[in-house]
């Protein structure tokens, strides 16, 4: 309480208190309430900054509670993540290849989203949100790309007895006309010419005349005469689709026109001595998706395992073919 204020009254000749009028009174009141509640106010403000209000410590306690679940969830995400993992490694080296289907690429698949794309989470403590939406971004991902392999390993199981009838199996000739060992696929060192040189397919020796199979159902996709002493001479290209080819070359004679449907073991063409060849023989090539492969994986079906690895051990660097045989060649 502020002190009474006197006034002296010259009447009386005494102090008296001075009466304010009621009005006054009330004012000066409510202006003391007002300057109470502004010191509050500031003093509160003050105080947050400086210390925690039990308000706050509830929020920070439930902040720290978020982000430990988003821990868990990241934990949990990143686990899912290396079970798709292990699903995809499968699919890649055993179930894929069971089909002949090439590692499934999708063009764009493995590019996260732009960084913008996660605007909203920039704050410090959003970092965690983000993260978490980035992993569940890239494990849809995979996910799709999975989804989009079974499809296709579903389409090609549902072709499998065809796809078994088309891809090259059996040999190209005859084995009892096979005459001396198998000229080997793959990059040697020539014995006569003394160079490296990729061999393409694998040669039969054999004779003028020697009846050519195909190796399994398709249809003709070339077929030409080559030139006398250059290159494959007359040869055959078989498309049996699933990505396989194979080529017949050096031949005597070619009984099957372009376009022509062939099944595998039917009689196409007989053994020559044409093109770059420097005796009668067989040039066989097996095609993958535009590649040559080793046609010596492509025929175990007409061997027994014994059989299977003496040709391969008593295969030798081809003498059949002259030098510029694999330069000149057109590749389908
Ligand atoms: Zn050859």
């Amino acid at each position: 309480m502020a002190k009474k204020e006197y006034i002296f009254n010259p009447t009386t000749l005494a102090y008296e208190p001075v009466r304010r009028p009621a009005r006054l009174r009330r004012y000066i009141i409510a202006r003391r309430g007002i300057l109470l509640f502004i010191v509050a106010a500031v003093v509160n403000l003050v105080y947050s900054f400086e210390f925690y209000t039990p308000k706050m410590h509830a929020i920070e306690s439930d902040r720290s509670d978020i982000l430990g679940q988003y821990d868990v969830l990241s934990e949990r995400i990143s686990s899912m993540g290396t079970t798709i993992g292990e699903i995809a490694q499968r699919d890649n080296f055993v179930y894929r290849p069971l089909f002949g289907a090439d590692t499934l690429s999708l063009m764009g698949i493995y590019s996260p989203f732009s960084e913008s794309f996660y605007n909203g989470f920039e704050e410090d403590w959003q970092q965690v949100a983000r993260h978490t939406w980035q992993q569940l971004d890239q494990q849809t991902r995979l996910l799709y790309r999975q989804s989009i392999s079974l499809d296709q390993l579903q389409s090609l199981s549902k072709n499998k007895e065809k796809m078994a009838a088309s891809i090259p199996a059996i040999w190209p000739i005859n084995k009892k006309d096979l005459r001396g060992p198998i000229g080997a696929y793959g990059r040697r060192l020539h014995p006569i010419y003394k160079r490296y040189i990729h061999h393409k397919g694998i040669d039969f020796g054999g004779r003028r005349g020697d009846p050519i199979y195909a190796t399994g159902n398709g249809v003709v996709s070339h077929t030409e005469k080559g030139l006398r002493r250059r290159g494959y001479g007359q040869q055959i290209v078989i498309d049996h689709g699933f990505g396989y080819k194979t080529r017949y070359a050096h031949l005597n004679e070619r009984l099957v026109k372009k376009g022509q449907e062939v099944k595998r073991g039917e009689l196409i063409g007989y053994m020559g001595n044409t093109g770059g060849s420097t005796g009668p023989h067989l040039h066989y090539e097996v095609i993958y998706m535009g590649r040559d492969v080793d046609p010596i994986n492509y025929f175990r079906r007409d061997m027994s395992e014994a059989e299977f690895e003496r040709i391969i051990s008593e295969a030798k660097v081809t003498t059949f073919e002259t030098l510029d045989n694999n330069e000149s060649s057109v590749n389908e």
